[in-house]
């Protein structure tokens, strides 16, 4: 069969073969300094807490103004009312810039409580606490809202007992994707998934079979033009003990990982050798040794649809 032929075949078969939903998240630690700090310890008192830079107030309370570099010389405690200077709506709700009163530097949060079309440039808005804060998160302060019926409230100047800041704050950035698998990894996993089916792209010129598949040859740079069934056997090439945790792994370590090479395929597939102990891998798994795929029950069209390898006696 040719290359075209299949990858015909493979893209009428499109919708749910060539791409996978996929997502990256990243753990990490926020560090937000000191002034930013004390201002979010203190959103669980319901204090909202400005920095003096100058004649600038600034809030969230900043170590340094973002317009002037000057350090802060002080904390202001500011009324928790403020104005919206401008707004923007999503699916998932209002976000606005909002001049607290007394302050120089608007401050981006949500808005929240409003009727659609009740909003405007100008709107007066009043803070809405968290009513379950955690006292880490600027959400302990939930956004601001209609204001209500908000007393007169007198900015102080070098509030006492303050809070201590907070130092780290846990995060994790999520991004939701699609990965496109392509023409080549697409026809070898519609073909893992429906019919077990291992399939290399065959060099037009050195006659080398790619696995996973590619476009071009990488030893010869000739195009790859063909379909090239291969064996779910195979011989182990080299194997690595994993003992080491690290984000994304199939398996709990220690597990075996060797480069594999099944035959009919003239290059290494990565995959984990099962039901092998780590201390008796180092000589079973080692270059040479034969294995066979383990199929699992899942059809899910990738990699993952093979379980693992395992040792075979030949
Ligand atoms: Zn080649």
């Amino acid at each position: 069969m040719t290359l075209t032929d299949t990858t015909e075949v493979a893209r009428s078969s499109a919708e749910n073969m060539h791409y996978m939903p996929a997502q990256l998240t990243i753990p990490y630690t926020l560090t937000p300094g000191q002034a930013t700090g004390i201002f979010i310890a203190e959103l669980v008192n319901k204090r909202l807490l400005g920095s003096r830079h100058g004649d600038e107030i600034i809030v969230p309370a900043q170590d340094f103004s973002g317009s002037t570099g000057e350090p802060a010389s002080g904390f202001v405690e500011v009324a928790p009312v403020g104005e919206v200077q401008a707004f923007t709506t999503n699916a998932k709700g209002t976000l606005g810039l909002v001049l607290i009163d007394g302050t120089t530097t608007p401050f981006l949060h949500k808005l929240v409580g409003f009727e659609p079309g009740s909003l405007e440039i100008g709107t007066r808005v009043a803070a809405i606490w968290s009513e379950s804060p955690t006292g880490n998160s600027v959400l302990d302060l939930a956004g601001f809202g209609p204001i209500g019926e908000a007393g007169t409230f007198e900015p102080k100047s070098d509030p006492e007992g303050l809070a201590e800041p907070i130092e780290q704050i846990d995060y994790t950035m999520t991004l939701d994707f699609k990965h496109a698998y392509g023409a080549y990894y697409g026809t070898l996993f519609d073909g893992v998934e429906t019919g077990r089916r291992i399939r290399g792209s065959k060099c037009s010129k050195c006659r080398r079979v790619l696995l996973p598949p590619r476009a071009v040859c990488d030893s010869c740079f000739a195009p790859a033009t063909e379909w090239a069934d291969v064996a779910d056997t195979g011989t182990i090439q080299a194997s690595s003990v994993v003992h080491i945790e690290f984000l994304g792994q199939r398996k709990q370590p220690p597990y075996v990982y060797a480069e594999i090479v099944l035959d009919g395929a003239s290059t290494r597939l990565i995959h984990i050798v099962g039901d092998v102990d780590a201390e008796r891998a180092k000589t079973a798994a080692a270059p040479g040794a034969r294995v066979r795929a383990v199929w699992s029950d899942q059809h899910t069209g990738s990699l993952g649809d093979i379980e693992h390898f395992e040792l075979i006696e030949e």
